[in-house]
């Protein structure tokens, strides 16, 4: 089955305590993964309702560019790796 661009994925307070966000530049490939708590909390600080948006309309929420290519086309998929903070 071909993936679905305009799917909203799964919501994130289902994948909270299972998966990390992993936020794709759909330009340059520069990824990061995010600690999905972290994610829904600074969404709902924002007035969204976290838990609800879809992992992969999440994507429609990222404010930051890329720090790579300056970008801001992006991809976001479940992470169900170890979380590792980024490196600082
Ligand atoms: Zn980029």
């Amino acid at each position: 089955m071909p993936r679905n661009e305009n799917l909203p994925g799964v919501p994130l307070g289902q994948l909270l305590g299972e998966a990390n966000l992993l936020l794709i530049c759909l330009h340059c490939q520069w990824r990061e993964t995010y600690d999905l708590q972290k994610v829904i909390s600074q969404l709902q600080a924002r007035g969204v309702n976290g838990p609800l948006i879809g992992i992969c309309d999440a994507r429609h929420h990222v404010r930051q560019t890329c720090p790579r290519c300056g970008s801001q086309k992006w991809e976001t998929r479940p992470d169900y790796g170890p979380y590792v903070p980024p490196a600082t």
